[in-house]
């Protein structure tokens, strides 16, 4: 595991921002890893949980394919931390800020996903 976070907390952060693109299927995946995560102790745990997750989403992504999936996990999680960093120190208003409106959407994504109420996604 590399050391790009220093906890869970601040990785799932990363991670939030970091999925907008992902396809219905992966939504629904990490959506579980996270729900899983919430019963686990130990941050370690609940990271090498949800990372396995992540990693398993980027098959899809010829970019990653071609990359290498964990270089191009490291260099997503990177900028994405970065634009985030910035993001915190100059958001003013999350009602007309992208970062925070695309975090909302995701977010409630999620959450649906936990709570059933999207209807099941059937593999192609
Ligand atoms: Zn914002």
């Amino acid at each position: 595991m590399t050391k790009l976070f220093k906890n869970y907390e601040e990785y799932l952060s990363v991670i939030i921002t970091m999925i907008r693109d992902f396809s219905d299927e992966s939504f629904n995946r990490i959506g579980l890893a996270i729900n899983v995560c919430h019963s686990l102790q130990d941050d370690s745990e609940k990271i090498f949980r949800l990372n396995a997750s992540i990693i398993k989403s980027l098959w899809e992504i010829p970019d990653a394919i071609n990359m290498g999936i964990h270089q191009y996990f490291n260099k997503e999680f990177e900028q994405t931390k970065r634009l985030l960093e910035y993001h915190d120190y100059n958001c003013k208003s999350s009602i007309d800020c992208i970062v925070c409106q695309t975090k909302i959407i995701t977010v409630n994504k999620l959450r649906d996903i936990n709570e059933g109420t999207r209807p099941k996604i059937h593999s192609k």
